[in-house]
Order: structure tokens, then sequence, then C-alpha cells
């Protein structure tokens, strides 16, 4: 299901990465040292993620990419930067910035490689393309309220990221497609659609703290979830909202129930996950 281009590990500084990427893509049930299985698993391509080996160090090191935090993870022995690729990335070299607990700034090296996602037409309304002046102005305001909560950097998780579908039914593999509604590109795909009934429960797929909740224009019911060091959930068209802002969550609580609020065709879930503020594809979060 997934493609691990090997071929991002090239130099010798990646060799130990390679055999982790190796790993854990062949054998997906394969453990590392504390026994649970290593997510997201590391695809570098636009909409996936990098695993960077930053090496041991006494603590936790701090590194972003273009002055956005992103989320270490590991323990003094070997700490490991998680880099959400943005599905607008293009494919070559990038460097993350990492500053060492002793005031030493490294820059790290990784490449993003080509990735080609599907076209998907859809045939909609039209005032759903052609926005009304009222509607267009409601949705500038919400993204620039969905821009805010997207910068969100909290503590960093403690345990491990791997997650759960947030319902169950079956899921699509549309993240990513390039979208044309009636003939006119608009912004790929950027989550994974579970087909459900509207009332199926949607649980929180990680423990996280209820960030933001509110009905919108375009994902209706909607409600994000943060877990930490920059790894959020969004969670849409709802036929009910469950939690509130501030309402700490673990894993498996539920947050609401699908439905088909905003606009959508047909009841289903659409989730999205968020990495340093960019949506890569939630498949790389859960078991296969
Ligand atoms: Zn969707």
């Amino acid at each position: 299901m997934h493609t691990h281009d090997t071929t991002a590990f090239r130099t010798p500084r990646r060799r130990a990465l390679l055999r982790l990427a190796l790993g854990a893509g062949a054998w997906p049930a394969l453990a590392h040292a504390s026994g649970t299985v290593v997510r997201p698993l590391a695809e570098a391509v636009p909409g996936g993620v990098a695993r960077i080996d930053l090496g041991p160090a006494p603590e936790r090191p701090r590194a972003s990419t273009d002055d956005i935090p992103l989320l270490v993870v590991g323990d003094p022995i070997q700490w490991t930067a998680l880099v959400g690729i943005a599905l607008a990335t293009r494919p070559g070299t990038r460097q993350i910035r990492v500053d060492g607990p002793d005031g030493r700034t490294r820059q790290l090296a990784y490449t993003v490689h080509d990735k080609h996602y599907a076209e998907q037409h859809l045939k909609v309304a039209p005032r759903t393309v052609d926005l009304a002046p009222a509607d267009l102005a409601r949705h500038e305001r919400e993204r620039a309220h969905q821009q805010q909560v997207i910068a969100t950097f909290s503590a960093v998780p403690a345990g491990e990221l791997a997650m759960r579908a947030p319902c169950p039914g079956r899921r699509s593999d549309s993240f990513g497609k390039r979208r044309f509604f009636n003939g006119q590109p608009r912004n790929p795909h950027s989550g994974m659609d579970i087909a459900a009934a509207t009332g199926t429960p949607v649980a929180a797929p990680l423990a996280a703290t209820v960030l933001d909740t509110g009905d919108y224009f375009f994902n209706g019911n909607t409600v994000w979830l943060d877990h930490g060091g920059g790894l959020l959930s969004m969670l849409c068209h709802l036929s009910r909202i469950d939690v509130a802002p501030g309402q700490r969550l673990p894993a498996g609580a539920r947050v609401g129930a699908v439905g088909a609020t905003g606009r959508v065709t047909g009841p289903h879930l659409h989730w999205t996950v968020v990495l340093n503020r960019a949506s890569v594809n939630p498949a790389l979060f859960l078991p296969d």
C-alpha cells in the first residue's frame, strides 16, 4: 500500500534509517525496542513524512524547517525529527535546522521524492464551485482562523504516535488526489475519507486536547484535536460534536458522530492529519 522510496537515504548517515524504513515497510509488525510498531512510516514524498536521524543528545534537540518547529521524538540515545511534507512541495533537497542543547546549530539535508497522485473529477452543484460573495467572505474568514489553529505547537506527546482509525468503515485511498470540480482545478484532497453511516461514533485517533470546534462552510461540523508537538487531527462533516475546546481526551474517546454536514455528497468522515502545518497521509500513522 505504501511506496517507500529508499533512494531517499543514500548517504552513510542515513544507512541506519534506511534499515529502519525498510523494516517498517517490509515487516509492518516488526517492533522496536519498546515493543510497539514504529509510526509514522517514513515516506519522503509530498504528503508524506521524513524521519531524520539526529543522533544522541542528553536533551531533546530543537529542530525546525523554515522557522516552523518540528516534532522530535526519541530518547538521549537516539532522537528523530519527523518532518511533515506539504502536498505542494516540489521534489528536491530540503534542509532542517537543529539546535542542540550545547548551542550548536546544524543543517541536515533530506530529499523529497516525486509521487504521482491521481486526478479526481467531480460534478457538484455550481454554487459549490462559484461561491456567492457572502459564502466566499465566510470561507476566507474560516480559512484565516484555520491557519491559526494549524500553527499550534504544544508539548511533545510522551507516548507512541501509532494511531487508530477514528471510526470503522472502508477507507478511501484518495489522499493527495488532484481534484477538479466541474472541470476547475482545486486544492488536492488533504485527508482520508472513511465511509460510514450517519451516527457512527467518531473517536480520538490518539490522546489529544480538543483545540477547536465549529461549523464551517466546506468542512461542516468539525473537531480539531491537538496531539502535541505540532501533530493535529481534523475530523469533519460530523452530525454532532460531543466535546468542547480544552477537553483532554485519551485515545479512543468519543468526539462526535459521522454525518454529512458542510459541502458533501453523502455521509462520511473526513480525517486530516497535520504535522508541522503540513497535511500528511493519515495512513502513515495507522497499522496495516
Ligand atoms: Zn475528504
